[in-house]
């Protein structure tokens, strides 16, 4: 059977801070808006139990937060739709279809914020010690750790500079790379070895977690000996990458060698009518202010479209 074709005229794809907060300004501007969701409405801050940078808020929940994002989007007018799948889409300067397990979708302008998602440890025991020692954005919760040893996993450039950052509160800084040399570049790289605080231990990998309630030690493994070493920490930063839910776009759309879209400030690609907004973007800090921030500015920059667009015909 043919499935049903809706028209509208602005399509977001994700349903976390930054699409939800597109959601709000487009509906504020009397779009006909629509936001499909895939998983859970929230995105990734839902994996957060405690968020005390978001202006506003001297602390909540990212659950608590995105509930009333989530509320704030639907009483201004948006429509969310969660738990549809999309199949696949075509994103073109004239044509914009999203077919979904349910629909098929014309839009006239569509708003890709669908996020990223952090690489987690592959060990059955992460989970237990999520925000309870194991740390995925150090900007975020690294003041936890005042004064106290902790670990950042990853040499790369995130873990790199994570490693620099968290320095301002922590009292040492072990850097675990599981390769001989770390891969961020040269300049950063030597701000990190002149850096006292931080030691960096090559060729290792982190094998288990343990602790009652809170991380309490780590294991780690050397890759070429098999030789284990336990060390006591209370909190461990996670930089192994991200994966980026962007193959569908593409053909369409120009990504980077991370897979995050290009778009500018303005949040346009480089087909007109689609945004690219929140940690989807090719962008050096994604926080929830700058999701926000993004969400912000692709639904004002999509309402000027939809409204060129009707001017034009
Ligand atoms: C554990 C943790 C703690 C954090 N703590 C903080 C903090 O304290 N403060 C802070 O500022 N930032 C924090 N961050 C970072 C912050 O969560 C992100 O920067 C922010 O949530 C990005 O929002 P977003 O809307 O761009 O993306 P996301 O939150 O990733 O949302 C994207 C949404 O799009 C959906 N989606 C993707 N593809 C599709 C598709 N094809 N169809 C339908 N839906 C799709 C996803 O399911 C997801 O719900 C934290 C991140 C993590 C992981």
């Amino acid at each position: 059977m043919q499935k049903p074709i809706k028209e509208l005229e602005l399509l977001i794809i994700g349903a976390g801070a930054a699409g939800l907060s597109a959601g709000i300004y487009a509906a504020m501007l009397k779009v006909d808006t629509l936001i499909l969701e895939d998983q859970l409405i929230g995105g990734q801050i839902l994996d957060a139990y405690s968020v005390e940078n978001y202006p506003g808020f001297i602390n909540t929940t990212g659950a608590e937060l995105m509930e009333i994002m989530h509320q704030q989007a639907e009483k201004q007018g948006a429509k969310v739709d969660e738990f549809d799948t999309i199949l696949s889409v075509k994103l073109t300067d004239t044509d914009k279809i999203i077919e979904t397990d349910s629909f098929i979708y014309k839009p006239k302008a569509v708003i890709i914020a669908a996020g990223m998602k952090r690489r987690t440890l592959p060990l059955p025991e992460e989970t237990k010690f999520k925000s309870k020692g194991v740390h995925y954005c150090e900007l975020c919760d690294g003041h936890l750790y005042e004064g106290k040893k902790i670990m950042v996993v990853g040499g790369g450039r995130a873990g790199v500079g994570a490693a620099i950052s968290l320095t301002r509160y922590a009292s040492e800084v072990l850097l675990i790379h599981h390769g001989p040399s770390l891969q961020a570049e040269a300049k950063v790289q030597d701000e990190l070895l002149a850096n006292a605080k931080i030691k960096v231990l090559y060729n290792m990998q982190v094998v288990t977690l343990q602790g009652e309630q809170n991380l309490e030690r780590v294991v780690l493994e050397n890759v070429n000996t098999k030789e284990q070493t336990t060390i006591e920490v209370p909190g461990m930063f996670v930089f192994i990458g991200w994966i980026p839910r962007t193959d569908m776009y593409a053909p369409y759309i120009e990504l980077d060698s991370y897979g995050n879209i290009v778009a500018g400030e303005d949040c346009q690609t480089k087909v007109a009518g689609v945004f690219a907004a929140g940690d989807v973007r090719s962008k050096k800090i994604r926080q929830l202010t700058t999701a926000v921030s993004d969400g912000t500015v692709a639904a004002i920059n999509a309402e000027e479209y939809l409204k060129n667009l009707k001017y034009s015909r």
